[in-house]
């Protein structure tokens, strides 16, 4: 096992996605490990049971399921542990609770997924968290904002539906100098593009229900930490009893074989489109962090090793009132694309983003937003149904 740990560590990120988090030879061979249903384990006897000293003790604190999926993942990002929780969302709050008391303060990035948003203002901020956004162009600049009691700094990048890249190591650096965690939802990524740990994160979260599960079917989170984080995270979801359960472990470990090759083909597919957006008249602009002309596009560049496939685009539309019936006439055209919610699965979605949540980096002017998943269709068809949508909304 040792030999196959080391050969693994050097080795690419397809070898390692197909082998990382098991040892079939643990289970007579079988290739993927034993799905695991379990609340209660048994005990040899009293004394092993009073000092639990046996690798499983009960359901809720991990099986040979579970472990899989977390070996592979901290393999992955390069972690001290992994927990595992029922959503993305969970991802997110969890180590909030866990990490966060009253009377701190946390800066949050504006750029934030919604719903991590929605947990700040209501449930964080009623168990007397302060929370404050910051602007994700920030950088350095964010030392201002630092206070006394600021305990956690939470990024996004690129952060949700506009995009917006962050200056990682810059932000951990001065974080830590100020003895606050850094903690970064690395959903769009994956460990395949970024690997947050290698920058100065402590915390690593992600929607698994996204490219690890990349068939729209399963929802699960993972938290990754550090060695200086691992123990406070592993307590914080045991004190809260939120695990993932073993047929959803099973199902993203099966995602996590193939997701190298199909985020090469989500970020190629992608990007041809997003390039192909941005030469057009009806397209005000493209919020793609691999177009040379995106503002943050350096620190992708300097940073990630690829892009995954969804991204925004810009509208052209010549008054506001316009923006809502351009968006509506454009999605209702579209025949390929999906109308629908999340990302990262095989197939191809459009929504209306909604933007009125910002406080910082405002909603752009120039027309609705129109966010893409790019799935795994062909590049021609799917470049056909944005056309049927673009002529639809060039007529409203
Ligand atoms: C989708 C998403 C989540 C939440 O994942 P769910 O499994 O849908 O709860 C969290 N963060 C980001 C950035 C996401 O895109």
């Amino acid at each position: 096992m040792k030999d196959k740990d080391s050969l693994l560590q050097n080795a690419g990120i397809n070898t390692r996605l197909t082998h990382v988090g098991n040892d079939p030879l643990d289970y007579h061979g079988f290739v993927n490990p034993p799905v695991v249903h379990a609340s209660t384990v048994l005990f040899p006897n009293a004394k092993t049971m009073e000092k639990r000293s046996q690798k499983y003790t009960y359901g809720t604190r991990g099986t040979p399921t579970t472990d899989a999926l977390c070996e592979a993942i901290n393999e992955l990002e390069g972690a001290a542990g992994t927990i595992l929780v029922p959503s993305g969302l969970a991802a997110v709050t969890v180590p909030l609770l866990g990490f966060l008391a009253s009377g701190d303060h946390a800066l949050i990035v504006d750029s934030v997924y919604q719903p991590t948003r929605h947990f700040c203002d209501t449930m964080l901020t009623r168990l007397g968290v302060e929370v404050e956004y910051y602007d994700p162009a920030i950088g350095v600049g964010i030392e201002q904002l630092f206070k006394p009691n600021t305990k956690l700094v939470h990024l996004e990048a690129p952060g949700s539906n506009t995009f917006e890249m962050q200056d990682v190591p810059a932000i951990a650096a001065i974080a830590h100098k100020h003895g606050a965690i850094v903690a970064l939802d690395n959903t769009w990524a994956t460990p395949v593009y970024f690997r947050p740990l290698d920058f100065g994160v402590d915390i690593s979260m992600h929607a698994a229900t996204k490219y690890p599960s990349g068939h729209s079917d399963i929802l699960m989170g993972t938290v990754s930490a550090n060695a200086k984080h691992w123990e406070q995270l592993k307590e914080a979801n045991g004190a809260l009893g939120i695990c993932g359960a073993p047929d959803d472990a099973y199902q993203i470990l099966r995602g996590l074989r193939t997701m190298g090759i199909r985020l090469e083909r989500h970020y190629e597919s992608a990007l041809d489109i997003a390039k192909w957006l941005a030469g057009r008249e009806d397209v005000a602009k493209v919020l793609h962090p691999a177009l040379p002309s995106f503002p943050s596009h350096e620190l992708w560049k300097r940073d990630f090793k690829g892009a995954s496939g969804i991204f925004s685009f810009v509208l052209a539309a010549d008054s506001p009132e316009k923006f809502k019936p351009k968006a509506h006439a454009f999605l209702d055209a579209l025949q390929i694309f999906g109308l629908g919610y999340s990302w990262g699965g095989f197939e191809s979605l459009a929504v209306h983003v909604n933007l009125n949540d910002r406080r910082i980096c405002k909603a752009p002017t120039e027309g609705p937003v129109i966010r893409l998943q790019i799935g795994l269709e062909d590049v021609a068809d799917i470049k056909a149904d944005i056309e049927r949508g673009l002529a639809a909304a060039n007529e409203v």
